[in-house]
Parts: C-alpha cells; structure tokens; sequence
C-alpha cells in the first residue's frame, strides 16, 4: 500500500495508552470502515488534539501513514461533538459502550460503515438527550444494525398465502429466523422448530423498529408493541444472522 493521507469525521471507539504520552485510537469512519492509528505526543498535545482524545467523541482527524502504508498516525484533530449526557450516566454510558462494542464486533468492512456510522451518530444523539430511552435500546440498535447489513426480514404479509398483519389479526404469525419471513399459522408446517410465533401487535412494533431511526425507539406507543417474547426473537435474529452473542462484556463469535 503506497503512503496516503486523508481527513475524515470518525466517531472514537477505543483509546489505549502506548508509552506516558502516547497512545492508539480506534475509530469508526464513514467510508474507511474501522481503523486504528498512533496519536504520538497525543496526551500531551493540547494544540494537535483540542479535547479530542476520549471515546464517543466525534472527531474530525488528519491522518497520514508511513511510507509503506502499513500503519497510519494521527496528525491533527478537531472535536466535532462530544455527549456529556452520556458519560454523566452510568447507564447511558452502557448502553453506549454497548452499541459501540457491537459495532466493533460485528462490522462487516467498509461498504457498510457509512450505514453503521450515521445509526450510531443517531443512538448517542438521543442517549444524550434528555427523552426516556427503553432499557432495550441497545438489542434495538443491534437488530437495527443487523438489517442495515442486508438481513431486512419481510414481516408484514404471510409469505406463503400473502395473509397481511393487521393491529387485529391476534398471535397466529410465526417468525422464521432463518428466512427472515413470517408465516401465518394456516400455512406454517407443524413439524418445523426454527418459528418463533409473535402477536400480530410485536410484529407491527418490531416493523417500526426496523424501518426507523433511532428518534423513532424512544416513542412509548412503539416500545409498548414489544413483549419479552419479541426481545428474544430480535436477540436470535441478530444472533442468526451475525453470529454474535454478548458474553461477560463482550460481544463473541458463535
Ligand atoms: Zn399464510
């Protein structure tokens, strides 16, 4: 890889400290995907990194690599925002980290990172807020973020007889995982175990859900729609699809 340079918003996913004043950034980037890089002098330099350095922070960065390409530093950096209402909070904080270990975890390259980017821009934008935030919010931003990878489930019509869900239509709908389609009880063969059945209701909800920005979770008339049971159908869902489950603070490949 020849020597380049470029500027980008990043949104800081972890910090580590290299020797008293250095350390290395990992940030989520609109079109680069996920990359890390040296910030040498980088707790030092109040002049090159202004109240840039601390994760969540959305930043605007300048970086160069080595003349080989192999590994990139940080030359400058300028705060674009910066979530106080988060880290005020010990439960938005993790909820936060949360949605950014995800991140980390389930990225898929840097096709997809503009998507991902601007949906996690979103969900530390309302944690910051003031607007009740669901304790779910992070299952919903992780069933989100698996949509948003090209999983987008069909869940409004009986795939087989096209039956459509309606407020009234009752529980009799099962949730194919694998498909990522829903069937009506009429169609649905007795002997196939990978269903989940949901009321006609969580299926409206969890549309909601996947068709929506993060803004549109905090709408009590939204999150009311999801039961237990559709909590466990979105953790599946993305467990499915992504293969990732949350494991004593860390989401692993299953
Ligand atoms: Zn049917």
């Amino acid at each position: 890889m020849p020597r380049e340079e470029f500027t980008e918003e990043v949104i800081i996913l972890k910090i580590g400290q290299l020797r008293e004043i250095d350390c290395w950034v990992r940030f989520l980037t609109p079109s680069r995907g996920i990359l890390t890089a040296f910030a040498f002098g980088g707790y030092r330099s109040k002049r090159r990194f202004p109240g840039c350095l601390d994760i969540l922070n959305q930043v605007l960065f300048k970086v160069v690599s080595n003349p080989t390409g192999k590994y990139l530093y940080l030359q400058e950096g300028t705060l674009l925002q910066r979530f106080p209402g988060i880290t005020r909070s010990l439960n938005r904080l993790g909820m936060a980290v949360n949605c950014l270990k995800f991140i980390e975890a389930a990225h898929l390259g840097e096709d997809d990172s503009r998507a991902a980017f601007y949906l996690i821009l979103k969900a530390l934008q309302i944690l910051d807020s003031d607007v009740f935030v669901p304790a779910a919010f992070p299952l919903l931003f992780r069933t989100r973020i698996t949509v948003e990878y090209g999983y987008y489930p069909d869940i409004l019509n009986c795939s087989l007889c096209g039956k459509k869900v309606k407020a009234d239509s009752g529980s009799n709908f099962i949730f194919i995982l694998r498909e990522g389609r829903i069937c009506c009880g009429d169609c649905f063969p007795a002997a196939s175990s990978t269903g989940i059945r949901l009321g006609a209701s969580s299926l409206l909800g969890l549309e909601s859900i996947i068709s929506g920005l993060p803004g549109s979770w905090v709408d009590e008339s939204v999150y009311k729609k999801l039961d237990k049971k559709t909590m466990q159908v979105m953790d599946r869902f993305v467990q499915y699809h992504l293969g990732l489950v949350w494991e004593a603070g860390h989401f692993r490949q299953v």
